[in-house]
């Protein structure tokens, strides 16, 4: 299978798999639904596949891009004209706080997109999600998997620490499974797009988002202990008594009000 697409030859260390489906790029557009006036920001534009049709509904696109190359190729496009913000840079190490700040209209949120590169899908939601408070959704190409662990809930095999920090934080929606040959590469995996609306208010009350971060980490890291054992150095034994909790229980069968009840005893109890 050709690594070239449209004179461009694809380059894995960017996770650089692009979409040529037309009806697949015309669902997620819709999904996204973007509309002018909105502080429209997607992450890895590549080739444009996503890009060229949200910039014929829109007056302004930012766009992330770390490719030295494409962010070149994207500023040429005679298509775009000045409805580009091109910022060239890693996405993951991004401050979206100002990105939003130099935007024409600063005090709307920000509507972040993207086919995501699968190599730093997973800490580059992390980085958005501390900036959850300045976006009012995302629409992420991700592997299915991925989706699948995002959405999962306790007591099945899929849900771990991404599931209970990413609803945490947001609500999760997956919207649309897709297959490898809608990518030129194709992956090795299937795909799927996810909406991931960031709550106004989190769903439980957490008093460091660091404390709650890290058990769950420890927590998942070693999943098929009790949580007795996994969660002994933060925590002793019988303040699982006074918070309700099962010691003997495991991590995947706690609820996000389990964790932050953890995490905020912790806090409150120090380490
Ligand atoms: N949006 C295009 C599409 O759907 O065909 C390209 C998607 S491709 C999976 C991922 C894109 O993210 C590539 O353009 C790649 O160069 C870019 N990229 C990779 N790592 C990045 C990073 N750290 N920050 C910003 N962009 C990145």
């Amino acid at each position: 299978m050709s690594k070239t697409h449209l004179g461009h030859t694809a380059r894995k260390r960017f996770g650089q798999n692009f979409l040529h489906d037309d009806y697949v790029i015309e669902q997620i557009v819709n999904a996204i639904n973007p509309q002018t006036g909105e502080n429209l920001v997607e992450i890895g534009p590549g080739l444009g596949a996503l890009t060229d049709p949200v910039c014929e509904r829109v007056e302004a696109l930012t766009v992330v891009e770390l490719d030295r190359d494409l962010a070149k190729r994207l500023r040429q496009h005679p298509f775009h004209g000045d409805k580009l913000n091109i910022i060239e840079q890693d996405a993951l190490t991004l401050d979206f706080t100002t990105v939003k700040d130099n935007l024409p209209d600063p005090d709307k949120p920000l509507r972040v997109f993207g086919n995501l590169p699968y190599n730093i899908s997973t800490p580059l939601m992390f980085h958005l999600f501390d900036y959850a408070h300045s976006i009012s959704d995302m629409h992420f190409m991700l592997q299915k998997e991925v989706v699948t662990r995002l959405a999962a809930g306790p007591g099945t095999k899929n849900y771990g620490r991404l599931s209970v920090m990413a609803q945490y934080y947001c609500t999760v929606m997956p919207v649309l499974s897709v297959p490898p040959g809608a990518f030129k590469p194709p992956p090795k995996v299937d795909s799927a797009v996810v909406r991931l609306i960031p709550h106004a208010t989190p769903p439980v009350e957490v008093d460091s988002v660091h404390t709650l971060e890290r058990v769950c980490a420890q927590a998942f890291n070693q999943r098929r202990k009790t949580i007795r054992n996994s969660l002994k150095d933060c925590i002793e034994v019988s303040a699982f008594e006074t918070l309700g909790l099962n010691p003997g229980a495991r991590a995947e069968t706690l609820s996000l009000q389990d964790f932050a009840s953890i995490a905020n005893y912790v806090v409150q109890h120090g380490d």
